[in-house]
């Protein structure tokens, strides 16, 4: 019964254990010409299933699945001129396809921003194997505001607990952490 909830394609059947030595790859937008291909150079981080209402999910997911590449580390390598931003007032300006709707690149501008020098992607647009897999499942509860039937909740959480990704309603415990204490640091309120 709990496996007929589609959680993401990426994880559905089981996560697909990281490379050792990934050197990175190249995501594609679903267009069927005139791609736009982003090359990532390296593994990304903090992989996870993202149940928040701005982050791109592909047709009937949950959820999205996101990771984290060093801005360095990324580069569009064609047709750039059909990236657009889909919210430009959004702390993380999602680069998405006009063509297709795709995200191809998340990017924070604000230099006082705990996440910033850090670009947000979806390895699943890239055909290479090997990318370190989701490791948890943030803003679970936000999938209610995609339509999520409140009442499935329960079932979803379980799933998401059998597939090994604990399920959190904002960001995992040292993520939430690394904000406060970021936080903490700008305040004065920690030093160090
Ligand atoms: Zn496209
Ligand atoms: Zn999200």
């Amino acid at each position: 019964m709990a496996n007929t909830i589609s959680i993401h394609p990426a994880v559905d059947q089981g996560r697909q254990p990281a490379a050792a030595n990934f050197t990175g790859g190249t995501l594609v937008c679903r267009c069927a010409d005139k791609k736009v291909t982003v090359a990532i150079t390296g593994q990304c981080a903090h992989n996870h299933v993202c149940g928040c209402t701005k982050c791109w999910k592909p047709a009937g997911a949950l959820f999205s699945q996101v990771a984290v590449v060093p801005r360095a580390n990324l580069g569009v390598t064609a047709n750039a001129d059909k990236l657009k931003v889909v919210d430009p007032s959004a702390a993380i300006k999602r680069y998405a396809c006009s063509g297709c709707g795709v995200h191809l690149y998340g990017r924070i501008d604000n230099e006082k921003h705990p996440f910033f020098g850090l670009d947000f992607i979806h390895t699943e647009l890239s055909a290479e194997i090997g990318w370190a897999p989701a490791e948890f499942a943030a803003f679970v509860s936000s999938i209610i505001e995609s339509g999520a039937k409140p009442d499935n909740m329960g079932a979803v959480r379980a799933r998401l607990k059998e597939l090994g990704l604990e399920p959190y309603d904002c960001l995992s415990p040292p993520l939430m952490d690394a904000i406060a204490t970021h936080t903490a640091k700008v305040s004065g309120v920690l030093r160090s």
